[in-house]
């Protein structure tokens, strides 16, 4: 794919002709979940955007794959249709530690449907950017953004500088939306750097022909990793893993680890994974042998670990704004979430003269992040710290696994799955937590 200028909207409000490619009224960097969702909702509404994407699709995202019904409800929100066979549903999580494994189906609930969904980010991400093209968006990929372009005399960013295979590039536009995940690196430019009061988590993943696990109707979550080399001494490692099947043959499995774990920063993860799947059953089929491609890792920035969401003509959406799930590590909802929020107010922006109220309506989408999610992210901090300790952990495993009704009530609440309003006792009990925990 390449750059997708001549595919403008028909609501575009902008002959897109009379633009040089390299303005527009809003700068999108990166093509993920946020910054596609972003440039398809501000695009169908007539915005002339440009959406800049330093890699080439089809491309892997270290990621893994799957999508609670939190995340569903954001595609659907989309108008995708997840009903071929590209997606792969689920309806619930599997939880396997403390010697058992629970099956906890996703709650029936006003705010969000009862199934998830596993698609490989390859397919997934080139569907979105697709969508954005189509809905009248810019594509300029191959375009890797270096920082953001700023008025001399305000500081304010006006555009975004560019390497192309062409040579540098200065794309402009009087806002500038940053979706460009963890690297940051536009909210970098403007000195908006990492929290680090806030949690932070890192995971790594690779793909495997496991036919025995690949049709499985629930997201596979394992609260233990154990190293089985000696079988008459296991031994407890750090972190949380993942088994996901994809329904083609292959799964995605991976784990996590969090910044409050002692382990974090001092363990060589790769190796950590292969030795957890060394040692489970031999049928499962996660061997060397069956193994495709390497292990991929990233970062997983969480709880809001980089403010503000606004400033300066710079908006934070995803990653770039550290808005993964503290409490699951889950981070495509959050991302799209936070697009189709900031989408809102930045219409609000646009269509009022710059100065004064603009800003204010900018300002807006940082205040409405905060109302929607930071309480919640408050309690996921307190949440991290916690889980971090292998005794509390443990306990709370043993404990908590074997009791059906609290299970219910920890997966509405780990999985953000509660209703906002109505809902039974679950969703009053995390809806009462998330009002005395102040905001993030
Ligand atoms: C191992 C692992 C497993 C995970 N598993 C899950 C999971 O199962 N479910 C889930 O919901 N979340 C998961 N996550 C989190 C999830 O991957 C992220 O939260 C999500 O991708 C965030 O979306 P985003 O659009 O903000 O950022 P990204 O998906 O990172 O997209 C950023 C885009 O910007 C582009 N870009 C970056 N820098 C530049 C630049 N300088 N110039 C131009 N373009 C640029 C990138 O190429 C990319 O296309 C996982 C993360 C990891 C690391």
């Amino acid at each position: 794919m390449t750059s997708a200028r001549d595919m403008s909207s028909p609501h575009s409000s902008h002959d897109v002709s009379k633009h040089p490619d390299t303005t527009a009224d809003v700068i999108i960097v990166g093509a993920g979940p946020a910054g596609s969702t972003a440039a398809v909702y501000l695009a169908r509404s007539g915005v002339d955007v440009l959406l800049l994407e330093k890699s080439v699709f089809p491309r892997d995202k270290v990621c893994g794959d799957g999508l609670t019904p939190r995340g569903v409800k954001q595609v659907l929100a989309l108008g995708v249709d997840v009903s071929g066979d590209d997606w792969l549903r689920n309806k619930g999580l599997r939880v396997v530690g403390g010697g058992t494994s629970l099956e906890l189906p996703w709650p029936v609930l006003q705010d969000y449907p009862d199934f998830g969904l596993v698609r490989p980010r390859r397919d997934f991400d080139q569907m979105l950017a697709d969508m954005a093209v189509k809905a009248g968006a810019r594509l300029h990929v191959g375009t890797n953004v270096t920082g953001p372009i700023k008025d001399e005399r305000t500081g304010r960013v006006v555009g975004a500088q560019a390497r192309t295979d062409a040579g540098p590039v200065s794309f402009h536009a009087p806002l500038v939306i940053a979706a460009d995940g963890v690297s940051a690196r536009m909210a970098l430019g403007m000195g908006i750097n990492k929290r680090d009061d806030r949690p932070l988590g890192v995971a790594v993943r690779r793909y495997y022909n496991a036919p025995a696990k690949t049709n499985d109707d629930y997201l596979e979550s394992h609260l233990e990793l154990w190293d089985r080399s000696n079988a008459a001494d296991p031994k407890l490692l750090p972190g949380y893993g993942w088994i996901f099947g994809l329904g083609d043959g292959t799964v995605n499995v991976g784990l996590g680890m969090l910044n409050s774990s002692k382990a974090f920063g001092k363990t060589d993860y790769r190796k950590l994974l292969r030795t957890w799947l060394d040692g489970t059953p031999e049928e499962w089929g996660l061997r060397e042998e069956n193994a495709i491609g390497g292990i991929g890792g990233a970062g997983l920035p969480m709880g809001f670990n980089r403010t503000p969401h606004y400033t300066d003509g710079l908006v934070l959406l995803g990653d770039a704004g550290g808005s993964v799930n503290p409490f699951n590590g889950e981070g495509i909802a959050y991302a799209m979430e936070s697009a189709a929020l900031a989408s809102e107010y930045v219409l609000q922006a646009l269509g009022r003269p710059e100065g004064a109220s603009r800003e204010a309506a900018l300002h807006g989408y940082a205040a409405a992040m905060k109302d929607h999610l930071g309480s919640y992210y408050r309690l996921g901090g307190m949440f991290s710290t916690l889980i971090g300790k292998p005794s509390i952990m443990k306990t709370a495993t043993r404990l908590g696994l074997p009791r059906k009704r609290l299970m219910y009530l920890v997966l509405k609440l780990l999985a953000g799955l509660y209703d906002s309003r109505d809902g039974d006792w679950a969703d009053k009990v995390v809806r009462s937590l998330t009002k005395v925990v102040p905001s993030v």
